[in-house]
């Protein structure tokens, strides 16, 4: 069977790629290698996307945005995405398990993963007081306190979230200015429960079976401290899943798939959306812009070259 267009990535961008192009009667199969909704559903809550005045529920928001596509047909599957093959006019999309799909386009949509810190003691502690994803882990740390690494948007968000749950939230920051949203900053400062711990770097993560310490560095003065915590909140920013597609399209130097504003990449028939592209702001709004934007596009594509 061949589809019209095959969507990888089921977050806000290619759901909304999904809604568009079902929605224009596209034949259209979204591969999505864990659950849709993308980095949205590892954000508790989420104020900034209009149409929700009170706010709304990251997972939520996913699950809406996923029902709504599917109305119109959008056929979503799961599985993890091996190869994509080029040759011909249509295209091939190769799943690890061997299934293969043919289809005239394709959009990516495969966003971006979180940042390591690349320390000691991270790979050691992960799942046991390190994670990258403070709605899913925040509940455990009832009482307790934590450090958070970063200082843009992410890291104050989730601090903010945290403090619901934790004693006290140490945030490190290596500069002695925040890069989030100013909203954000005058939340976390004003918070009781939000320690900012400037100019610093954390060196090492140590612990038994779980964290106990973090191993923190002044850039300014090298001097060395140890804070005393259950746990590690990691939120330096995120790399772009691109691994599979070295080689298709042209990619920037931070492995980010670079687009025209239509969307599309450099080889014909190929689109790009969300964080996955080479672009200034990473947005819920502006990823589904995006999404939008190369439905459009591989709508034209098709009827033009099929
Ligand atoms: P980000 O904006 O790239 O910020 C990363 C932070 O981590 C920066 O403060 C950076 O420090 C620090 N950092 C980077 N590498 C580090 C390292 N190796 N060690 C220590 N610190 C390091 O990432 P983000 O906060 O995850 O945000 C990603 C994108 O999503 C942004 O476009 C953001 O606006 C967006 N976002 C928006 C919202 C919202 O609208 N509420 C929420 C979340 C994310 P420096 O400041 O010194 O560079």
């Amino acid at each position: 069977m061949t589809y019209d267009v095959i969507i990888i990535g089921g977050g806000p961008a290619g759901l909304t790629a999904g809604l568009y192009t079902s929605r224009g009667r596209l034949k259209s199969l979204l591969i999505e290698k864990g659950l849709t909704g993308g980095l949205v559903t590892t954000t508790e809550w989420i104020e900034n996307y209009p149409g929700f005045e009170e706010g709304i529920l990251g997972a939520e928001l996913a699950q809406k945005m996923e029902k709504q596509a599917v109305k119109f047909g959008l056929e979503i599957v799961q599985g993890s995405v091996a190869d994509i093959s080029l040759a011909g006019k249509l295209k091939s999309v190769i799943l690890e398990d061997g299934t293969r799909y043919e289809t005239k386009s394709i959009i990516f949509a495969t966003g971006a993963h979180p940042r390591l810190l690349k320390i000691e003691g991270e790979d050691r502690f992960r799942g046991r007081g390190v994670s990258y994803c403070a709605t899913c882990d925040g509940a455990f740390y009832r009482d307790k306190k934590i450090v958070v690494v970063g200082g843009g948007d992410s890291a104050v968000q989730e601090s903010l979230f945290l403090t619901r749950f934790a004693a006290m939230v140490f945030v490190v920051h290596r500069r002695d200015q925040l890069r989030a949203e100013k909203i954000l900053q005058e939340r976390a400062v004003s918070n009781p429960k939000i320690k900012f711990v400037w100019d610093s770097v954390v060196e090492r993560i140590s612990g038994n079976d779980v964290v106990n310490a973090v191993h923190i560095k002044n850039v300014k003065t090298g001097e060395k401290s140890v804070l005393e915590v259950d746990g590690i909140f990691v939120f330096i920013g995120y790399n772009p899943n691109t691994e599979f597609l070295k080689g298709l399209v042209e990619l920037n130097g931070d492995n980010y798939i670079v687009t025209d504003d239509r969307m599309s990449t450099t080889a014909s028939g190929i689109f790009a959306a969300g964080d996955v592209r080479s672009k200034p702001y990473k947005q819920i709004s502006t990823a589904v812009g995006d999404g939008a934007a190369a439905a459009i596009s591989a709508e034209k594509y098709v009827e033009e070259n099929f």
